[in-house]
């Protein structure tokens, strides 16, 4: 509790401001207990879960049951819960690296997350001091097995739709009426975060054991995920007595929101970590599998899909590191006592816009190191005697869970534009200095000569395009700004590519500094982002732009895009190269 809370970087500030290589965390800063419980839940994952995905495949939920209680022994379902109630209480940091550990078997995974980040983040930050001495320790051990029943048939993205219903009785107790979509855990859990609507109304969240008489729907036939329960809840005059509500009465949508925000946080997590374990699966392959007497991995078209699979994911994890290092220090300078889960509540809802970044960014870096990982095995990446296929599969679902990417990618701009409305963050002067500086004669650009100075300038030059879209757009569309998703969507995509590419840059940065053993690849990466990023914003922006204002004024703005983004492109394909040489020669993701 040492630093203020007004000198660490608010959500959101990224955009407005130049961050300093030292004050941003990276990987290369984990400590040594960071690397051990991350060592503890990858040698639990690679001993005892991967040998017998096969039988979770086959739907064992009892074998699911207890590899459940034996990550609550190994204390990995404890590590955002503070010691009191049993837990270890660590910092988002090693959440971060549990789940990254957690993805290497996506259905375990889905199973692990639903009872750590679905039941146990929503009871340690809403439950009473009652409710979490009831279910806490239960829930940790894995004694009890956690489900989070939101979605409905009729209401997925429109969660606050809910129909379920829960009707208020004489003695203060709710009888639950209704039906619930797509649970995981939802074929064997025994305590459900369940939300319902009191009276029809007020949306409220209730913990709801199975014992009360909850059914489950059959396991749906799912692309992927096999080995984790996915069902329908059935509530049919349920009774839940008054002190089973989680939060307050009327007050489910904050439960079900700040839940969201950390969960989309570790979904970015396990997406980071399925990929660094698929770019190891493509390496190996690729230095194995000879065509025409050579293997596979000295032909460039090979390198240049390993060398962007590194790159997704270094990118990945530099914004992944980044925002969990800003949540432990707001968490550590808002004071506290260590059961007050409300510090942690706040610091997510203010990186609400970097927990969706993380989700979209992850889930799609995922997305494509899967599908070259595919390409890479060629037909064997098409048949089961590989597991590239079930990784391609089991991924899917990443960008339609926790918010689906098409309405995370919409809250990126909006959360940006309502917090610059109510004065939070200074976006409007921001833009309105924007526009004067591009009416003007171009400044000279300032000298700098450190090795990643261009690519520092290139991100400057990001942040104004990114101000000059969202600005122009507010200023253009006001509050019928929400109408004009396609605008919000461009927006997204660069302001993610702002985040990722700075992200990226800082921590190249600093491995320069610290003179890390493999500084020259952490530049090649940064570099190659940088580099590509230029590219797609200054796509985005064109289509933005001209879907925002015309004639004089949109000749005007394309100038000084023109302007803005006059990146010289960099050789990638030599850094692509290199980077795809050490991951093979490793075989394994070259920053591990
Ligand atoms: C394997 C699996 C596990 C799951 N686990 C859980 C769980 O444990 N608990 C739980 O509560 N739920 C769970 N879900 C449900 C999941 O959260 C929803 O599927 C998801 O939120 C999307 O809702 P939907 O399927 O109704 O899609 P819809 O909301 O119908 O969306 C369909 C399409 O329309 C788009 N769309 C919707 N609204 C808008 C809008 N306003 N603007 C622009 N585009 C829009 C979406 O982006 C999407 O492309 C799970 C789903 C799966 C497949």
């Amino acid at each position: 509790m040492t630093t203020a809370a007004t000198s660490i970087l608010r959500g959101g500030e990224w955009l407005l401001q130049e961050s300093d290589a030292d004050t941003v965390f990276t990987p290369e800063r984990l400590t040594d207990e960071h690397r051990l419980i991350g060592r503890t839940a990858q040698e639990f994952v690679d001993n005892e879960v991967l040998p017998v995905l096969d039988k979770l495949e086959q739907k064992d939920w009892d074998l699911a049951r207890k590899l459940v209680q034996r990550g609550g022994s190994l204390g990995l379902l404890g590590v955002d819960v503070p010691e009191a109630y049993g837990g270890v209480g660590l910092d988002k940091v090693t959440s971060l690296v549990v789940s990254e550990k957690l993805a290497r078997s996506a259905s375990f995974g889905a199973a692990f997350g639903a009872q750590a980040n679905l039941t146990i983040v929503p009871l340690m930050l809403f439950g009473t001091e009652a409710q979490k001495q009831k279910y806490l320790p239960k829930l940790m051990s894995g004694e009890l097995i956690g489900a989070y029943g939101l979605s409905e048939t009729g209401s997925g993205s429109d969660a606050l739709g809910a129909r379920t219903k829960a009707t208020k009785q004489a003695d203060g107790s709710y009888l639950l009426n209704g039906e619930k979509m797509w649970i995981t855990n939802g074929g064997f859990a025994d305590l459900f975060v369940i939300f319902a609507k009191v009276d029809g109304e007020l949306f409220t969240a209730f913990l709801v054991e199975r014992g009360f008489g909850v059914k489950s729907g059959k396991e749906e036939h799912k692309m992927g995920l096999h080995g984790s329960s996915t069902t329908a809840l059935i509530f049919q005059d349920v009774k839940v007595p008054a002190e089973n509500v989680l939060g307050e009465v009327g007050k489910g949508h904050k439960v079900a929101f700040n839940v969201l925000n950390f969960a989309r946080f570790k979904l970015g997590a396990m997406c980071g970590g399925g990929a660094e374990g698929a770019i190891a699966e493509a390496a190996k392959y690729a230095a194995t599998r000879r065509q025409f007497n050579t293997a596979i991995a000295s032909f460039g078209a090979i390198k240049h899909k390993i060398g962007e699979m590194v790159v997704k994911t270094y990118a990945t994890e530099s914004l992944l590191y980044r925002t969990a290092g800003l949540v432990d220090a707001r968490v550590e300078a808002t004071p506290h006592e260590p059961t007050d889960g409300s510090a942690a509540l706040n610091a997510f809802e203010e990186y609400a816009v970097e927990a969706s970044i993380a989700k979209v960014f992850g889930s799609e870096a995922l997305n494509y190191v899967l599908d070259e990982n595919i390409q890479i095995h060629g037909g064997n990446g098409f048949v089961k005697d590989y597991p590239a296929e079930r990784h391609y599969r089991d991924a899917r679902v990443n960008r339609i869970f926790e918010g689906t990417n098409e309405i995370n990618r919409l809250l990126i701009p909006g959360m940006l534009a309502r917090r610059a409305v109510k004065g939070d963050l200074p976006l409007i002067p921001a833009a309105k200095a924007l526009q004067d500086e591009l009416l003007s004669p171009p400044a000279a650009p300032a000298t700098d000569d450190g090795v990643l100075a261009e690519e520092r300038r290139a991100i400057a030059a990001f942040k104004k395009v990114a101000l000059m879209v969202l600005g122009l757009a507010m200023q253009r569309f006001g509050a019928k700004l929400t109408d004009e998703q396609e605008v919000l969507m461009h927006a997204a995509d660069i302001l993610m590519d702002v985040f990722a590419a700075e992200s990226a840059v800082l921590r190249a940065e600093a491995a320069t500094t610290n003179k890390a053993a493999k500084a020259p690849l952490h530049v090649d990466a940064a570099r190659v982002f940088v580099n590509d990023a230029a590219l797609r914003i200054d796509a985005s922006a064109r289509q933005a732009l001209a879907a925002t204002v015309d004639g004089d004024t949109l000749r005007t703005m394309l100038a000084a895009l023109r302007r803005l983004i006059k990146v010289t492109p960099v050789n990638t394909v030599i850094m692509r190269r290199r980077l795809a040489d050490e991951t093979v020669a490793r075989g394994a993701y070259p920053f591990a």
